[in-house]
């Protein structure tokens, strides 16, 4: 499961993961708004995950440890 953590997505420019994103998975409302993941669609190949490196805000909910946020 792919999941986003809002609070730490600057919510100030289209996502990137959009278009990385083979299944067509991810969506965004605006580019003031997080993106969103259809874990529906989503087949977990986490090109998103490695995408989002500078923001961390797209991770694997698996785990406890990986879906915690990075220390700072
Ligand atoms: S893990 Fe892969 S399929 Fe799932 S949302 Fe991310 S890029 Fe799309």
């Amino acid at each position: 499961m792919i999941v986003v953590r809002e609070e730490y997505c600057p919510k100030n420019h289209r996502c990137p993961t959009i278009d990385i994103c083979p299944v067509g998975a991810i969506t965004q409302k605006s580019k003031n708004s997080a993106p969103e993941v259809d874990n529906g669609k989503c087949i977990e190949c986490q090109k998103c995950v490695r995408a989002c490196q500078v923001f961390m805000c797209i991770g694997c909910g698996h785990g406890k440890q990986s879906a915690k946020p990075p220390s700072r």
